[in-house]
């Protein structure tokens, strides 16, 4: 029988349910027990695949192409799993597939209404990742906070399932925040007691409250709202704000939070948790180490969230190489205005994420002349690599309107065109090439010294590809598609012959990346971005 910990936030959004969840789910896989988690979001598109990431931030995208909330990579990486599409439910899901089984004529006769049949199909779905994953404990995510009109169906849904499930198979989670008041200098519990008043009207009892705050918590503090949220004191998690993410699932460990869910669950821990891994990490973020800049150049930049996944993946890669990472986020609309383009020039590498639409596109091609005239380490992320293709083509093939034809249509040069599979799709939503491909890589390359394999496989979310017609030529000149689908008919990733570091893939490496297991791509971009840094180093110091 699978167990079930809901998790549910209060007073604000944005206060760390994602991470708290994964990092909970760590602590129960220390304990010996295989974990899933799950994410319920309120809102009405049916993934976030169609969404601007100045709304949502990134998608994160699945082995079998899922288009999914950013909090699964969150899990995927704490937690150390793989999910899969049911992990991340959405309202226009679970409205979807009920007004579909309404025409068919399932309910015939019947009307539809939100409870029963909207909670039940939530209910289906959360039973479902069970189901597909096997995992003994699930992790759910409820999004957004109590009191949220949109969330009430999943609130009745989980609700019911300790009715359904049983008492020793369900768990619930509220995390608040507790806001400190500057003149008094004190910390205030009573917008948490009033999220867990509002929860309890809905009927949810919380086992265990996780309070966050940007400052120390203290036992009186636990106590206070123990006595008036009617849980133990010790069921009371204090959860500071820390500059370490990945510190969290040790602090958290420190607490009794696991234990509480086993006892609730009525189970006992099947081996004692080994963090040598996980202290290390944290004691190489602490340990201080040379610097290193890296840009990250995009169009929704002032959105930290939404390159999360480029980040971190950079931020795991860095700590691999020894070094610190400094991130400068460089808006791709000033490059096209030439701001900015003297301070990029001093980097020690540079990053082109994945993107859509022209906005902000000339100023990536900048972007890739800069780091291929100063031989400056170069990174291409989907995106990043048709611009790197782009680039090459424009001025070292002379192909002066070389293009995308997403971003011109007539262009002579389509060097990035539409994969052919596309040209009939009409819908935007999940009808790009998603999900996990192989890739099979070329002998001799950097691609295939940095991976030491021959054929890997990574996660795709594209609907462009590089034009095979101008494929010889590009080779000629001396870039190397060093990564083919196995049946050569896609380019999977390309490098320059002539350069330290240049690199793009048309896949989209960060998603894989694990703290203590930087992605090898990654890892061989952060080297030459630390060679680049050494050199730099040395040639002042002569000078
Ligand atoms: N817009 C490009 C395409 O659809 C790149 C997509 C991406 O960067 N994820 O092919």
């Amino acid at each position: 029988m699978t167990k079930y910990i809901f998790f549910t936030g209060g007073v604000l959004s944005s206060i760390g349910k994602g991470v708290t969840a994964a990092a909970t789910g760590r602590l129960l896989k220390e304990r010996g027990f295989s974990v899933a988690v799950q994410k319920l979001d309120p809102y009405i598109n049916v993934d976030p695949g169609t969404m601007s990431p100045y709304q949502h931030g990134e998608v994160f995208v699945l082995d079998d192409g899922a288009e999914t909330d950013l909090d699964l990579g969150h899990y995927e990486r704490f937690i150390d799993i793989r999910l899969n599409k049911v992990c991340n439910v959405t309202t226009g899901q679970v409205y979807a597939e009920v007004i579909s089984r309404e025409r068919r004529g399932d309910y015939l006769g019947g009307t539809i209404q939100v409870i029963p049949h909207i909670t039940n199909e939530i209910k289906r779905r959360v039973r479902m990742v069970g189901k597909t994953t096997g995992a003994e404990i699930v992790l759910v995510e409820v999004g957004g906070t109590v009191g949220d009109i949109e969330g009430l169906p999943f609130l009745e849904a989980i609700r019911q399932m300790r009715f359904d499930l049983g008492r020793e198979n369900t768990a619930y989670v509220h995390l608040t925040w507790l806001p400190h008041i500057g003149a008094t200098g004190e910390l205030k519990t009573k917008p948490t007691q009033h999220s867990v008043r509002e929860l309890r009207s809905i009927g949810i009892l919380p086992d265990v409250i996780v309070t966050r705050s940007d400052y120390p918590i203290d036992k009186g503090i636990q106590e206070k709202i123990a006595l008036f949220c009617d849980v133990d004191a010790e069921a009371v998690i204090p959860m500071e704000t820390t500059p370490i993410l990945y510190e969290i699932p040790l602090k958290l460990d420190k607490t009794p939070i696991a234990d509480l869910m086993l006892q609730r669950l009525n189970l006992t821990a099947r081996k004692t948790p080994d963090w040598t891994e996980w202290d290390q990490l944290v004691a190489d973020v602490k340990r201080p180490k040379p610097a290193v800049n890296v840009a990250i150049v995009g169009k929704y930049v002032e959105l930290h969230d939404a390159y999360i996944s480029v980040r971190e993946a950079l931020i795991h890669a860095a700590l691999a190489n020894c070094v610190e990472i400094n991130i400068h986020w460089f808006h791709s609309t000033d490059l096209e205005k030439e701001e900015g383009v003297e301070k990029l020039k001093e980097m020690d590498g540079i990053v082109v994420p994945g993107g859509f639409g022209s906005r902000g596109v000339e100023g990536k091609i900048k972007a890739a002349t800069v780091a291929r005239e100063n031989k400056i380490p170069y990174l291409g992320l989907c995106l990043g690599m048709q611009i790197m293709v782009i680039e090459f083509a424009r001025s070292v093939l002379q192909y002066d309107s070389a293009n995308s034809s997403e971003f011109n249509r007539s262009t002579p040069e389509p060097v990035i065109d539409l994969m052919p599979e596309q040209h009939e799709v009409t819908e935007m939503g999940g009808t790009m090439r998603l999900g996990l491909y192989p890739c099979q890589l070329r002998e001799g390359t950097k691609a295939r010294e940095a991976y030491q394999q021959v054929l890997v496989e990574e996660r795709h979310r594209h609907r462009f590809e590089l034009n095979n017609d101008f494929r010889p030529a590009l080779e000629e000149a001396g870039m190397i598609c060093s990564g083919v689908s196995p049946d050569n008919r896609l380019v999977e990733i390309t490098e320059l012959r002539d350069h330290p570091f240049m690199l793009g893939t048309q896949f989209h490496p960060e998603f894989l990346s694990r703290p203590n297991r930087a992605h090898p791509l990654f890892k061989a971009f952060v080297h030459a971005v630390r060679e680049r840094m050494e050199i730099k180093l040395e040639q002042q110091t002569e000078g």
